[in-house]
């Protein structure tokens, strides 16, 4: 991957200059949207610079184990600090998005609005304007592969440290669903042994994301793929759909879904998946492809005012759940 080198210079005046810097990413942020903000943050922390993250919503616990000790606003809490912050910034890195109301409506209009200028740092295809300097790169497995070229053409490969890597390998495994999607790159590689010669225990990272399920979390994963997974083999489609009640009674934290979706595409003939949640009054849609013909991004597009990825996407609908599934089951059919 080679950067934009002018966009290069400019990142590192913009940095050079700035007095407040934040860093903000999605809402439900995941390991990605984590991984590539707290590897910026040490590193701008590294250069004494006056650095805040700001998290849309709370992350999964179960990356608690790297982000301990590392300061931040969640805005779904403290949403009027987060607004401050975003308006009194001079420079804000946005990360592992494309849309800027993708940050969620607590900060949605600061991020538009502030004066600050804007740097995109993604893997998303096809960024919306409102970004003042992109590095979008599609083609990456992840928003931390990317920040690893960019730290790197900013200041070499020792600007990676223990924490940085950590940091960048947690998004490289967990976007490539541990090296099984998005991950045909000889580069992808490279960077990886590069981050396990930084002191990177990957053993130790596999354990901490994907061995420290809650019981409720894994009953909760047997009880949808044994009771809610609904297959349509004529059209390879496959989907999960869980109420609010249902994620109630397996006293559903954030992250306990991740992963999930997947499963439909465990079977065989199998090529699109889609798993519906119902987050209070809001229906959130997660879709994943196994085939090259079918494009979930444009199917997030064009119905559930969403994107993403094309094997990889999501959106969101305000309204009940049964309208969610009605139509849902009509679009599997267009596939
Ligand atoms: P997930 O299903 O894991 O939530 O999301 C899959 C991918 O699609 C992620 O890369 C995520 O950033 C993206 N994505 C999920 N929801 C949306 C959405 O509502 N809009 C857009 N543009 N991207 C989304
Ligand atoms: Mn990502």
């Amino acid at each position: 991957m080679k950067l934009n080198e002018a966009n290069i210079k400019t990142a590192k005046a913009l940095i050079k200059k700035a007095q407040r810097i934040s860093i903000i990413t999605h809402f439900n942020p995941d390991a990605d949207a984590v991984g590539s903000s707290i590897g910026l943050y040490y590193y701008l922390k590294k250069r004494k610079k006056d650095a805040t993250i700001i998290m849309p919503n709370p992350f999964p616990a179960f990356l608690d184990f790297f982000a301990a000790g590392v300061d931040m606003i969640i805005a779904s809490k403290e949403s009027k600090k987060a607004c401050k912050v975003l308006m009194e910034s001079d420079l804000i890195f946005c990360l592992d998005f494309n849309m800027i109301h993708r940050v969620g409506n607590q900060t949605k209009d600061a991020l538009h609005d502030s004066q600050a200028t804007k740097i995109l740092i993604d893997h998303h295809q096809e960024p919306e304007k409102g970004f003042d300097v992109k590095f979008s790169y599609p083609s990456a497995s992840s928003t931390t592969e990317v920040l690893a070229h960019f730290l790197t053409a900013l200041s070499g490969k020792r600007a990676i440290d223990f924490g940085i890597a950590q940091a960048i390998y947690i998004g490289v495994c967990t976007d490539t669903g541990s090296f099984s999607y998005n991950c045909n790159n000889a580069e992808t590689y490279s960077l990886v042994s590069e981050l396990v010669g930084k002191g990177v225990k990957v053993d130790k990272v596999h354990q901490e994301i994907y061995n420290t399920f809650s019981e409720n979390r894994l009953r909760l994963l047997g009880y949808a793929i044994y009771q809610k997974l609904k297959v349509f083999p004529q059209y390879h489609a496959a989907y999960i759909c869980l109420s609010n009640d249902e994620l109630r009674r397996y006293r559903f934290q954030p992250g306990d879904t991740e992963g999930l979706v997947n499963y439909c595409l465990n079977l065989d003939g199998v090529t699109f998946g889609c798993l519906v949640t119902e987050r209070d009054r809001v229906v959130r849609l997660s879709f994943r492809s196994k085939s090259d013909t079918v494009d979930v991004n444009k199917f997030a597009r064009k119905y559930w005012s969403g994107g993403g990825h094309i094997m990889a996407s999501g959106g969101t609908y305000q309204g009940k759940l049964s309208d969610v599934i009605t139509a849902l089951e009509q679009q599997i059919k267009t596939l």
